[in-house]
């Protein structure tokens, strides 16, 4: 494994009272992508912005390489923040912005404007030198704010939320492009998401966090097949989670039938948490398994059928290139390697029964809806959240940043 490059060891925050993280332990390694994955409020800025230095937790310490950095400011900090509303100063062009770091450094202007033009060609915006802030794209504005961030050539490259304001497909090029990105520059990215299509296809690492808790670290992999508890398995990809008994190694009985499993490890008896995913269970013939059950509900998804089969009335859900309607009787059929054991967490008997499924998809769209009207709040210039100024400060500068607060508006 490469060098450890940030540590955090033991981080509490809280906001009046309230617990924001808790027990955070994170070490971060040299070049790697790492994801804070989480719903909103789950405490990922947070993190960040305790890594950035904006910070300063109740307990627990931050360390660069082996420094403890816990007290330094942000600005004497080698890291870089890309904020989700990319910061940038409305009132300097394209190449004024990206130069800002270099100008309080004292860089020449040989060199800010050598850098400035490998940067603008480095985010494919060469000829765009300058151009006005407004008369850019949300794409465009997103490109000169990791230019920008780029230039001051950080160890470590914090990014919030950074492709959440552009359009899916924008979103998926940039996803691609950010992650060629990093493995050119070989900068440490700490990259923040709630979207967990988007953290599996970029990250190395995946730090899967909810309530300011981490829940799990692993690769993209890791995450996906083997889920540590019933709140990773159901916020990453579908899944059927069940109550189950570990009868002993390898033997775990759930619905109503013992499996062999490829699990041990829980002793005898341990009642646990059993996770099959949607597209592992094979539909069969009822006379020929175990599991059976009525079609209650199909839904053509494209690549495949999203089946829901009620089984003693707890409802799977399947993934099927082979179609079948409503009424249908089939058989559920698995393969040991399709079940995965988990251990007993706060989270079981939250997720896992389809019944359940329009209420939750009810409860996502009124999340989405709030989440929403956060952003457009947040868009507003007259609301503009208090860290707004210290945000373009430090988007742009790096270390240098809050040192020179008083020239930033002069520039
Ligand atoms: P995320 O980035 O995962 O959405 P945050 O780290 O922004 O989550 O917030 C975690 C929790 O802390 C939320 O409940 C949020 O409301 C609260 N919080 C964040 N910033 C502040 C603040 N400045 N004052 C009080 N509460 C805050
Ligand atoms: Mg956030």
């Amino acid at each position: 494994m490469k060098n450890t490059i940030i540590s955090l060891k033991d981080i509490t925050v809280s906001y009046d009272g309230e617990q924001v993280l808790a027990g955070f332990n994170l070490d971060i390694h040299d070049g790697e992508f790492v994801t804070l994955l989480g719903p909103s409020g789950c405490g990922k800025t947070t993190a960040l912005r305790t890594i950035a230095g904006f910070i300063r937790p109740d307990k627990g310490d931050v360390f660069f390489y082996e420094k403890n950095i816990t007290d330094l400011p942000p600005h004497k900090r080698e890291v870089n923040t890309i904020f989700q509303k990319y910061a940038l100063f409305p009132h300097l062009n394209v190449y004024e912005n990206i130069a800002f770091g270099m100008r309080l450094k004292g860089r020449g202007e040989k060199e800010i404007k050598q850098t400035v033009h490998e940067m603008l060609a480095k985010v494919n915006l060469t000829g765009y030198a300058h151009r006005g802030i407004s008369q850019l794209s949300g794409g465009q504005q997103q490109r000169v704010a990791i230019a920008r961030a780029l230039a001051n050539e950080p160890k470590v490259l914090l990014l919030d939320e950074p492709l959440g304001a552009l359009d899916l497909k924008l979103r998926k090029d940039m996803q691609v492009e950010l992650k060629k990105l990093q493995q050119q520059t070989g900068i440490t990215f700490v990259f923040v998401t709630h979207d967990q299509e988007e953290a599996l296809s970029m990250s190395d690492t995946v730090v899967v966090m909810d309530g300011g808790v981490i829940q799990q670290i692993g690769t993209p992999t890791d995450i996906y097949n083997e889920p540590e508890n019933a709140f990773v398995a159901d916020f990453i990809g579908e899944s059927n989670i069940l109550d189950g008994l570990m009868l002993e190694d390898y033997s775990v009985k759930f619905a109503g039938h013992i499996f062999r499993c490829l699990d041990s490890g829980f002793g005898r008896n341990a009642a646990v948490d059993v996770v099959i995913r949607p597209e592992d269970i094979k539909v069969v013939e009822p006379e020929s398994t175990l599991i059976t059950g009525e079609v209650t509900a199909v839904t053509f998804k494209g690549v495949h059928y999203e089946i829901i089969v009620d089984v003693a009335g707890f409802k799977w859900m399947i993934q099927s290139t082979e179609c079948r309607q409503p009424g249908d009787r089939i058989g559920l059929s698995l393969t040991p390697n399709d079940i995965h054991v988990m251990h007993k967490s706060e989270y079981s008997g939250k997720f896992g029964d389809y019944s359940t499924f329009s209420d939750e998809m009810g409860e996502d769209i009124m999340a989405s809806d709030e989440a929403a009207t956060q952003e457009a709040d947040d868009s507003d210039e007259a609301n503009a959240p208090r860290e707004t100024e210290e945000e373009r400060k430090a988007g742009a500068s790096g270390k240098a940043g809050a040192e020179r607060e008083g020239r930033a508006d002069e520039v």
